[in-house]
């Protein structure tokens, strides 16, 4: 499974994991025969006991066969249980989907130690992918004590849980409020609708700092969350949890570090200039005294609770607010679109590149739209629930352009889990983790207005230069604005694990952080006891951030390749690689490989290079940062 849509750089990814049971199974049977341990019938999710004496290639080939039927039980088990409280959310349900978590972790912690026993050991490559692969897997290292690992399970299920129920209760002062004088609380997405509707900068201040008053409480767990992750990872022979995230990418921890970097250098001029741009704005509405104009932006001013996705500013900035943009959500509804239908159409879009077409089940088992009857979580997320082309969407589908675009993200994901559930459940995995969110996007970056137009959906598609930068504007402020974020949760998050800072320090280095690559500082100074990194879930969620940048990075160079490969002239931004068989193939090859081949090597299929490049998204982005320069002369940028 894998929770996805543009919404989930905010809401918790899950991890994606299948097999299928044929080719797993017969793995087992042949390596069983050939190896010099005895295949004992052992429960599924009882860890294989490995012979004390020297490891030979044939027990590397056994244990990994174990393990993959070990995770499959696990994951299988695990996986129906939480699409069964997703989509009927009962206490009952709960309490099975955290009990089938808890099983996967500890089988997980019981045999990530024994795969470093293979090191040294000669086997053959797939083999030691797998080791790889499994020995760096986990991203919440337990140590060996059983009593550590009890504490560690508490304090992440409890920073989950203090992240998911965090509310913030104060009495309303406000006279014109119908709550005035009483006490009222609200919880994040209560916070979040203020932050994407008001623009009152009060208001908006207030519901930011509510947010992180629920945050406070999590920094001394954790610390010494940190403290027992970073034990763990040790045993396992990291530095530490840094060390073992980075690790995650087939190639040294620091040549990853520096790439990011690299990539930043590469797309920061075009980032500034939007935020050049966006500043004069705020402070032509705000005033020279709340938005001076050589300093940083406050944070809670751009229309979201991290200030990550500036969308909600398009009115203020709007290149040619008179021009109406393409209204894509009319022309869907005028076409009588259902929930159901629209999907069906953003399968054509893979259909048409030569891709099969989803499985029967797909369309029986997925939810579509929001039940009467019950409680469901309608983030979008797509899954392979029985991890053997079981696809389903977990969706309330609304007929409008970004849910079309969402669709057309979460179809990249079952695209990808169709395309490599054959493969042993270690390697079902994107090439790396930005793969799995990039390969999405990028073909959302085909729907075009002149793909929607041959579509039929849009009556005209305008290519007025107009219209053209109100577009670019719209997807910049969605896309460019993320970029500096992406990049320093974890930029973060490694100098943390590092040990380079006591607790008191974390926030002062999250703001730091902050103001240098984002450019915004918090509205008011910061209270000592304050933990703002705790209110972006994937830090008490624990999931590492970079796949993020490197997804916002990647779909853009993918969509490159493929546009050349469907033989698309002109500008970057216009191509749709709709119809093209041709890039359907190194689409369909890249995805085919999973994660049985270090990442690099997946690029490579379909750009023919093996290093992640930034120059693509600055291609694409060409006349939005022509116009960007031309706004911002005479003007100082930077802070
Ligand atoms: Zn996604």
């Amino acid at each position: 499974m894998r929770s996805s849509s543009r919404r989930s750089l905010i809401s918790p990814p899950q991890r994606s994991l299948g097999a299928l049971k044929g080719i797993a199974l017969s793995l087992f049977v042949s390596l069983g025969s050939a190896s010099a341990t005895p295949a004992r019938d052992l429960g599924p999710l009882t860890p294989p006991s490995l012979p004390e004496r020297a490891l030979e290639s044939g027990d590397a080939q056994w244990f990994i066969a174990q393990v993959n039927r070990g995770l499959r039980a696990a994951y299988v088990a695990s996986s129906k249980a939480q699409w069964a409280n997703l989509t009927d959310l009962t206490p009952e349900h709960e309490a099975e989907a955290a009990a089938r978590a808890a099983e996967t972790m500890s089988y997980l912690s019981a045999v990530i130690p024994l795969a470093s026993r293979f090191d040294g050991v000669k086997t053959d490559a797939l083999t030691r992918r797998q080791l790889t692969l499994l020995k760096r897997g986990s991203t919440l290292p337990a140590p060996k004590d059983a009593e550590a690992q009890k504490r560690l399970a508490e304090l992440s299920t409890a920073l989950e849980s203090m992240y998911g129920k965090g509310k913030t209760c104060r009495v309303v002062e406000d006279p014109k409020d119908p709550d005035h004088g009483r006490e009222r609380c609200r919880d994040l997405e209560q916070l979040e609708e203020v932050m994407r509707s008001s623009d009152d900068y009060t208001t908006l201040e207030q519901a930011w700092e509510d947010w992180r008053l629920t945050a406070r409480e999590m920094r001394p767990l954790y610390a010494e969350q940190v403290s027992l992750i970073n034990r763990g990872a040790q045993q396992v022979g990291f530095k530490d949890v840094g060390e073992l995230w980075r690790s995650q990418y087939d190639m040294s921890p620091e040549l990853f570090e520096a790439q990011m970097e690299q990539l930043w250098s590469q797309v920061e001029p075009l980032y500034q200039a939007l935020h050049c741009h966006v500043r004069a704005a705020l402070h032509q509405k705000y005033g020279a005294e709340l938005v001076p104009l050589d300093q940083a932006i406050p944070a809670h001013l751009t229309g979201n609770m991290w200030a990550q996705d500036w969308s909600k500013l398009y009115s203020l900035v709007a290149p040619f607010p008179k021009r109406s943009s393409l209204d894509v959500t009319s022309a869907l509804r005028a076409k009588g679109f259902t929930p159901k239908s629209l999907t069906r159409f953003a399968e054509r879009f893979f259909t048409s590149l030569g891709l099969d077409p989803l499985p029967d089940t797909f369309w029986t088992r997925s939810l579509f739209e929001k039940p009467s009857d019950r409680e469901v979580v309608c983030h979008a997320s797509a899954w392979d629930v029985e991890f053997n082309n079981d696809l389903r969407l977990k969706m309330c589908v609304k007929i409008d352009h970004e849910d079309l675009i969402t669709l057309h993200h979460e179809l990249g994901h079952h695209y990808y889990f169709q395309s490599y559930y054959t493969l042993p459940i270690l390697l079902q995995e994107g090439a790396n983790d930005g793969f799995h969110e990039g390969i999405g996007d990028t073909l959302a970056l085909s729907v075009t207005p002149s793909y929607l137009h041959s579509a039929g959906v849009l009556p005209e598609a305008s290519e007025h230069p107009e219209a053209v930068l109100n577009e670019q504007m719209r997807m910049g402020l969605e896309k460019l604005s993320f970029l500096p974020f992406g990049l320093l949760v974890d930029m973060w998050r490694w100098r943390v694990f590092k040990g380079d800072v006591p607790a008191e320090g974390y926030n002062e280095l999250w703001w730091s952080l902050r103001e240098r690559f984002q450019g915004v500082r918090p509205p008011h100074a910061r209270a000592p006891e304050d933990f703002d990194p705790g209110a972006k879930y994937h830090v008490p969620g624990n999931t590492p951030y970079m796949r993020y940048f490197i997804a916002h990075i990647l779909q853009f160079q993918l969509h490159r390749a493929l546009c050349q490969r469907s033989g698309h002239k002109g500008p970057l931004y216009t191509c749709s690689i709709y119809g093209s068989r041709e890039a359907g193939a190194a689409l369909r090859e890249l995805l085919a490989l999973g994660a049985s081949k270090p990442w690099p090597e997946a690029l490579k299929v379909v750009t023919g290079t093996e290093e992640l490049d930034a120059s693509a998204i600055i291609d694409y982005f060409a006349p939005l940062k022509a116009y960007l320069d031309e706004q911002n002369q005479g003007r100082r940028c930077g802070w």
